[in-house]
């Protein structure tokens, strides 16, 4: 994860760590090639300006220049500014209702329906009972995807296959929750390959209907760039809780991770990080920002 952007701010700290000495013009050309290590995996410029500015004042601030290891007090501010960046500290999913839904949103192939198996799988290992909705009306391979899911790991699936209407669906199948003890009811949805009007409306038409506890966004994070605009446009018509980044396992350089939670306001809550159902983790800012930096 991340190899790419670990090493250059790797290469970036060395002209400072073992220097005894250094100068304000040393701090301010590590902090540009942090600012262009940034960059170059696809952080948004705005984003990598203002952190890189902040990590600038913060290092000349705390007497970075006579520090006895100016090369670590700085890598020890960047991490700091990484993790603020990135929302501060860990926000769990909101777990209220009876039952307490959660409605999964994001375009086609981002990994919504594995990640709807893979937060079933969370829950139930919390001792919570759940109940998987399949309201992707347009694609039965979803819905036959999600059935499989569901046997793998032992969640119950809700699915017409013959209805049309996912909002009559996922109606019918929370009213089936509430009769059989379903406490917690994942409704997995329909996307497209582009945002496009129709499937804005259908999932906000879903989020006003059903008044979910939590609207996650299921976003690629090899898209880079894009997933942060796609996060955006989403936001502005779902004021969405939350956002879950997948495909943190691939060759994916960052940007997205760094990023989303500044542009768009929302925190990251999970990441996942694989296509088997154990690859999901909450998110933590803190610990990302380690990992970045190596
Ligand atoms: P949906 O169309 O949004 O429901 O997307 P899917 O859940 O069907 O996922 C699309 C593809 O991405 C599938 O082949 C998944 O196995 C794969 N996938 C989903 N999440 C991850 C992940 O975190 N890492 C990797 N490598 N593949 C993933």
């Amino acid at each position: 994860m991340f190899d790419n952007l670990s090493y250059k701010l790797d290469r970036a700290f060395k002209t400072l760590k073992g220097t005894g000495k250094i100068t304000e013009i040393n701090v301010a050309t590590t902090v540009k090639e942090i600012r262009r290590a940034l960059i170059d995996a696809d952080v948004n410029y705005k984003v990598a300006k203002e952190v890189t500015d902040t990590i600038k004042s913060e290092a000349l601030g705390r007497d970075v220049l006579i520090s006895v290891s100016p090369g670590q007090l700085l890598v020890k501010i960047t991490q700091e500014e990484l993790t603020k960046l990135m929302g501060g500290t860990k926000e769990d999913i909101n777990l209220k209702g009876d039952p307490n839904v959660i409605l999964i949103s994001g375009l086609q192939g981002s990994g919504k329906t594995t990640f709807s198996g893979k937060l079933a799988t969370h829950l139930k290992k919390q001792g919570r009972q759940v109940l998987l909705v399949a309201c992707d009306i347009y694609r039965p391979a979803a819905i036959e995807q999600l059935k499989t899911l569901g046997e793998q790991i032992g969640v119950e699936v809700y699915a017409e296959p013959e209805n049309k209407n996912a909002l009559d669906i996922a109606s019918k199948a929370i009213a089936y929750a509430k009769k059989n003890g379903k406490k917690n009811v994942i409704v997995d949805t329909a996307g497209r390959l582009a945002v496009d009007e129709q499937m804005m409306n259908e999932i906000s038409d879903l989020k006003e209907n059903l008044d979910p506890a939590e609207t996650l966004f299921v976003v690629d994070s090899m898209t880079g760039q894009d997933a942060v605009n796609t996060a955006k446009t989403f936001d502005e018509r779902l004021d969405f809780d939350g956002v879950v980044l997948t495909k943190l396992d691939g060759d994916t350089r960052g940007g997205a991770a760094i990023s989303i939670r500044h542009v768009v306001d929302k925190p990251i809550k999970f990441i996942s990080t694989g296509e088997k159902m154990e690859n999901l983790d909450v998110f933590y800012p803190d610990r990302m920002a380690q990992r970045i930096l190596g």
